[in-house]
């Protein structure tokens, strides 16, 4: 496997240093070998190139099966980074690889796990359920990549934003839902807005389109603002939640505030090939860096992920989220899900006990 690795900026090495160690533990466990390209993006290639993503940089993870990512970014009021203009800043890196390598679904899991039930902010009625669901999110169309401006329109300034998608869009993000729903409980559960969009009644009829080709596959359609409810009314119903990329930003953040704790979320983004980049759904947590003290899950279970879908190693991918869970249910926490009675280890621990249960 040849695994490109962006540790990027602040706890960003701390919690890719622990994913490689699982990985490795999987690697030796499942006779595999791992060949790890170091990738500079964010504030470090700032730092080193003076921009946030070079050419070389982009070659490198094209010549990888997947990437592996930590976060990027700094303490944006503070950091010198964000002196730069916008498109020299550590963000631009990350949005500039998305589209380099047409990464136009991401896939952002939020579960919710019995020992840390108590992190739900839902009522303990709903909490008890439980739920574990994935959000499949289009990453490079809709209304944040449509045609804007803003004009004097009629004597009054007015600003335009066009929400546009192509059938070939949805159509191959939808086969990206229907694959995962393939491998999980087999519901999928397409969000739009058809009562009132052009671009929703679309993605609906092609979603249906899809749908035929895979007959074990539950298909239903909701409204969005019927979604944002549902969401934390009732979790437990939805396994895959397929949306557009505007819907999708503003869903799999509630789906992941619901679970209380960012540390453990996972996200990954994919093209058409097998290629991915898995990284944590958090970001670079300046306020933790470099203390040891960040919870690395969130990117070990991204690691799980790549087993998964890039390299269709269902099995060692499970392994990891048992071990996981197995550690969880020791008593094991880091400081950000610590609760009373818990044993609470620092990053470099926490890897190491779910390296040690692979
Ligand atoms: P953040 O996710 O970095 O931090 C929010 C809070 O969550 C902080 O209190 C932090 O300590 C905590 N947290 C996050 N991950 C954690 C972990 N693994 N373990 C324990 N606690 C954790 O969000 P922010 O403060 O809004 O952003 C900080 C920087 O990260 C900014 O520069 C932002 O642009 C960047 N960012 C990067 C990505 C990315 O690389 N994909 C995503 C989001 C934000």
């Amino acid at each position: 496997m040849k695994i490109g690795v962006i540790a990027g900026d602040g706890i960003g090495p701390e919690v890719v240093r622990e994913a490689r160690k699982v990985l490795d533990a999987s690697a030796s466990k499942n006779g595999f070998s791992i060949d790890y390209t170091d990738i500079l993006m964010g504030g470090c290639s700032i730092d080193r190139y003076g921009i946030p993503l070079t050419d070389e940089a982009i070659e490198a993870a094209k010549s990888c099966d997947a990437v592996l990512m930590g976060s990027i970014g700094g303490n944006t009021t503070t950091s010198p980074w964000y002196k730069l203009p916008p498109e020299k800043r550590p963000e631009a890196g990350l949005l500039g690889i998305r589209k380099a390598l047409n990464l136009f679904a991401n896939l952002r899991p939020s579960i919710l796990y019995d020992e840390l039930k108590g992190a739900c902010p839902l009522k303990s009625s709903i909490a008890d359920a439980g739920f574990d669901m994935i959000i499949v999110r289009e990453l490079t169309g809709g209304l944040y990549f449509g045609e804007r401006y803003t004009r004097e329109q009629n004597g009054l300034t007015t600003a335009v934003d066009t929400l546009t998608y192509s059938e070939e869009e949805i159509r191959r993000c939808a086969v990206k839902a229907f694959e995962i729903a393939s491998k999980r409980r087999k519901k999928v559960t397409s969000v739009d807005k058809a009562n009132v969009l052009d671009s929703s009644r679309l993605w609906r009829k092609v979603t249906e389109e899809v749908a035929k080709e895979y007959p074990d596959i539950e298909l239903s359609h909701m409204l969005v603002d019927n979604a944002a409810m549902q969401l934390v009314k009732d979790p437990a119903q939805f396994d895959v939640i397929f949306t557009e990329n505007m819907f999708g930003d503003i869903l799999s953040d509630e789906a992941a505030e619901i679970t209380g704790s960012i540390g453990m979320l996972s996200s990954a983004s994919l093209n058409e090939t097998k290629f991915g980049l898995y990284e944590p759904s958090g970001g670079s947590a300046p306020d933790i860096a470099g203390k040891n003290i960040a919870n690395p899950i969130a990117t070990i279970l991204s690691a799980a992920m790549m087993l998964k879908f890039t390299f269709d190693m269902d099995k060692a991918g499970s392994d990891i989220e048992a071990a996981v869970k197995t550690v969880l249910k020791e008593g094991y926490r880091t400081g950000d899900i610590m609760s009373d009675g818990m044993k609470q280890v620092n990053t470099d621990e926490m890897g190491t006990l779910i390296a040690e249960r692979i």
